[in-house]
């Protein structure tokens, strides 16, 4: 929020590396720092979208809402009250191994600092021997090999997102794309991709708890997908929790926005995208794109933007799925279904007429023994 004052570790030197991923990296009594830079080529949307979680909440998450787990303090200058050389003093610290240890978020694709001309791309803070700015890129060149734990939040930083897009003139890449694939931090773990434009609240405070946890030894690390993404959010398409879901099995399809069926001829990715947000919604449950009549426009997807584009028109795969639902598997199982449930299961049970006997197949206690 500094969530508390900035720069109020005291540690001098880094801590030692655990003997093993069960190990705690946290002494006993000292916070986790996050260090949230937002200074990536980006919009501050997923800094934002935070202050929307409510499972759990960022308040849950800096009051310390689970059993045994380590003080949280953020540094995040978009919440930040401290301004300045007070508000700086934290990322200088970091830099210089007295904050420790701490979680570097970046938030923001990665300029290509190599062509920037006469200039810079990002940067944030002066350089108090240079009086230059201090770009983005070397803020995690001093800051990543000094991290416990880096997390990638929002598609920007995770692959470069719409900063990265066809034509741009900063050369943006993802974080890992930056520092490569096979960078891992001091702690042995990969950098955490948590993809999404934004990224779903919930998922990004779910993710900062998870890694918490694990720092202090008492949570596992977060399993990953090949695309760097946590596997627990992301192992479902869209498609596969869409409220719409149904109805596309039923090859219901709009044709017009706001009649409620299946989206997919108006452009939805759902069926090849991954994310949770239709299980999830997006504020305390509710909302949640396709859910309440929005396309997936695939923004948790590593080819976002360019791939998808235009949004609002279907691609080829969908033309493919909403014919064969039409003339095949969905119209013959909506057929089949209806009869079923025209003849069986909305109507009442035969017995219940009028009639001078009881065809309720009742019996006498007592009578099938006699
Ligand atoms: S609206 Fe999109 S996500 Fe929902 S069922 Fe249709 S294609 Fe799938
Ligand atoms: S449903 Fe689609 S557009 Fe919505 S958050 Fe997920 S990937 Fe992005």
């Amino acid at each position: 929020m500094a969530a508390r004052g900035a720069g109020e570790s005291s540690a001098e030197t880094l801590a030692p590396e655990p003997e093993s991923a069960g190990d705690s990296f946290v002494a006993a009594g000292s916070p986790v720092n996050v260090l949230w830079m937002t200074s990536g080529l980006g919009c501050d949307g997923d800094s934002i979208a935070m202050t929307a979680a409510t499972n759990p909440s960022l308040e849950d998450l800096l009051r310390g809402c689970f059993p045994g787990m380590p003080p949280v303090i953020i540094y995040n200058p978009v919440f930040a009250y401290e301004t300045g050389d007070e508000f700086m003093r934290a990322w200088f610290d970091a830099a210089a191994g007295k904050l420790d240890p701490f979680i570097l978020v970046l938030e923001g694709s990665v300029p290509n600092e190599e062509i920037n001309g006469d200039g810079h791309w990002a940067a944030f803070g002066i350089d108090p021997s240079s009086g230059e700015p201090i770009t983005t890129n070397t803020w995690i060149d001093r800051l990543a090999p000094k991290a416990a734990a880096v997390l990638a939040v929002g598609t920007c930083a995770a692959y470069g997102g719409i900063p990265a897009m066809r034509n741009n003139p900063t050369g943006a890449m993802g974080l890992r794309d930056y520092l490569g694939w096979d960078w891992t931090s001091r702690r042995a773990l990969p950098i955490v991709n948590l993809a999404g434009c934004p990224v779903q609240p919930d998922n990004i405070t779910e993710t900062l708890l998870c890694m918490v946890l694990h720092l202090a030894g008492i949570g596992p690390a977060v399993a990953l997908d090949e695309q760097g993404r946590p596997e627990r959010i992301f192992g479902r398409t869209a498609h596969e929790s869409c409220n719409r879901a149904g109805l596309a099995e039923h090859g219901q399809f709009s044709e017009t926005h706001g009649d409620g069926r299946c989206l997919v001829k108006l452009g939805c990715k759902g069926p090849v995208v991954k994310c949770n947000v239709p299980t999830r919604g997006w504020i305390n449950g509710v909302g949640g794109c396709p859910n309440v009549g929005g396309i997936c426009m695939a923004c948790t997807m590593p080819g976002f933007p360019d791939r998808y584009m235009p949004f609002v028109e279907p691609d080829l795969s969908a033309r493919l799925y909403t014919t064969a639902a039409r003339f095949s598997y969905g119209p013959v199982l909506r057929y089949l279904r209806e009869l079923r449930i025209r003849t069986t299961y909305d109507v009442e049970p035969a017995w219940r007429r009028r009639s001078d006997r009881l065809e309720t197949g009742y019996s006498e206690p007592g009578s099938r023994a006699a």
